[in-house]
């Protein structure tokens, strides 16, 4: 079967939630029984989001193959319960980079090298690259931005050419919009949408579905009205109300008939009658927990959600298969002090210490980790948050007050965390943590070994600093224990401490792997444990 293409794109606005709706989409497809990938194209000039704060572009994804993205393919992921890798993330500055260095190696020899056509060609070409591998079906690409920003603009010149250069069933022009509700009117109201297509028009290219994301319900005229100005069928202009959980999304989506539509246009013969009785069985118990607990989540970034995404998302997969609410608070770490910290986590049932970099907030993260170590609270601290762990413990129960990571006190008398030999020698920031996939030994008899049930794991990375190899014996004989190590560089990833019921830090990032289809083991066990609590 020849690959189709379905490419995404949005209007009026930002944040209406075009890669939830890509990736309903894409899991609708893949319930009848399709081979689908998706694939996000961001108009920024950063090679990768891997540098960017967090403030600025929410979290940042990591791949098994250890790409840094966006958090739409986190998204994907879920969805679909498939990896995604490099190729699923495309920026204008790697598309630039590409072309810079091809014009560097003489690829272009006395050619002027311009947006339209080298530019637009890298675009294009990227855009067909998981298209040629032969494994998908249907790929669809996802659009960062709003139609009629500059940046975008190559993007819908390349997706105006290829729609040109496909056969009309192979390629499906997906536009999301945002309708308005005026209050003072009680209307909805479609000028915006109208604007945002007959801009992509003026650029030359034709959405085939319209997606009107709205907060109340479309009556049939205003569906016939975008129809009629906006040149696609009344059938193919589709609400997409407001949801409780993402995760319904895809059967708002099929009662939609999104997934005919496209299957009609692409004349995909293949689909089969739609098979969702896992994503059903998941929403069912999502919508019906039987208990409730209270876990804090001690950052630094809790003033943006999308900071933790990939976290919270894991707690919504943890909590429906424990079928328990897991209501998450999020604490900032600077507010947090030893005055303080009993009134703060008396009432949690758990406390989870997060990812970070830099100094800001260390100190709180460290007093939450003090407090449910002693307190016998269920711990997990998530990469940053088992260092800080570990300097907890070496502060207070090893006794070396000074403990810390050298990613703060590069001279610090007790480096408990510290760099390797290969990270000291890196001059270049981009790109060059422990990044992606990596192997971990559970030592049997952990509660590791416990959680995951064998012996053998892999989990993502996205880190610089390691706990110190010279502290890990001392480490032990005092009750905390190195239960995870990667077998080949000898590398600490995971810390317990014996004594306590749960209290178990990782290096890596289990929430990157966690599905609602297939909760992640940690998160399972995490969320059992404040049950229990
Ligand atoms: N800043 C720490 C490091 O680079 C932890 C990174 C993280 O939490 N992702 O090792």
């Amino acid at each position: 079967m020849k690959t189709k293409y379905v490419f995404v794109l949005g209007g009026v606005t930002s944040s209406l939630g075009k890669g939830i709706i890509s990736a309903s989409l894409a899991k609708l497809l893949q319930a009848r029984g399709l081979r689908v990938t998706i694939q996000k194209f961001d108009p920024y000039i950063n090679v990768d989001p891997g540098m960017l704060n967090p403030y600025e572009h929410g979290e940042c994804y990591v791949t098994e193959d250890g790409a840094e993205t966006d958090l739409d393919l986190g998204h994907y992921e879920r969805f679909l319960n498939v990896p995604t890798s490099k190729a699923n993330s495309v920026t204008t500055g790697r598309i630039y980079q590409t072309v810079i260095q091809k014009e560097r190696e003489g690829a272009f020899l006395g050619k002027t090298v311009q947006v339209v056509p080298h530019i637009t060609d890298e675009i294009k070409r990227r855009m067909m690259m998981l298209g040629k591998t032969g494994h998908y079906d249907v790929v669809i690409s996802e659009i960062g931005g709003t139609v009629g920003d500059i940046e975008s603009q190559p993007f819908v010149e390349a997706i105006r050419q290829l729609q040109w250069e496909l056969e009309d069933e192979d390629c499906a022009v997906l536009h999301l919009t945002l309708l308005p509700f005026l209050n003072a009117a009680k209307e909805l109201k479609t000028k915006p949408t109208q604007h945002s297509v007959r801009m992509l028009q003026q650029n030359g290219l034709q959405p085939d579905i319209i997606v009107c994301r709205t907060e109340h319900h479309m009556t049939s005229d205003i569906r016939k009205k975008i129809a009629l100005f906006c040149n696609v069928k009344p059938n193919a202009v589709i609400e997409s109300i407001d949801a409780r959980s993402i995760y319904q999304v895809p059967m708002l989506m099929m009662e939609e008939k999104l997934d005919e539509i496209i299957i009609q246009k692409l004349q995909l013969k293949a689909a089969k009658e739609p098979e969702l009785h896992e994503w059903t069985k998941f929403l069912d118990k999502l919508q019906h927990p039987k208990t409730e607990v209270d876990i804090a989540l001690v950052g630094k970034y809790v003033e943006l959600q999308d900071a933790y995404k990939s976290i919270l998302e894991a707690f919504i997969h943890a909590g429906a298969t424990n079928e328990c609410k897991v209501r998450i608070h999020c604490l900032h770490s600077e507010h947090i002090t030893a005055d303080n910290v009993t009134e703060k986590l008396k009432n949690m049932h758990a406390v989870l210490v997060a990812p970070g970099f830099g100094e800001r907030g260390i100190e709180g993260k460290i007093v939450a980790a003090q407090y449910a170590r002693e307190q016998k609270i269920p711990f997990l601290g998530i990469c940053l948050g088992m260092q800080i762990a570990v300097i907890e413990y070496a502060r207070h129960v090893l006794g070396h007050k000074e403990a810390m990571t050298t990613e703060i006190d590069a001279a610090s008398k007790y480096p408990v965390i510290a760099l390797m030999e290969d990270q000291k020698r890196l001059t270049i920031k981009g790109g060059t943590m422990r990044l992606g996939a990596y192997e971990c030994t559970l030592q049997k008899g952990s509660l590791a070994y416990k959680i995951y049930g064998k012996e053998q794991i892999s989990e993502r990375h996205r880190h610089r600093y390691e706990v110190n190899n010279a502290y890990v014996e001392e480490l032990h004989k005092a009750g905390m224990l190195a239960t995870g190590k990667n077998a080949e560089t000898g590398l600490v990833e995971i810390v317990e401490i014996k004594e306590h019921p749960f209290f178990i830090g990782v290096q890596f990032h289990p929430e990157f792997k966690s599905r609602p289809v297939d909760p992640h083991p940690l998160f399972r066990s995490f969320v059992a444990a404040a049950k229990g609590a």
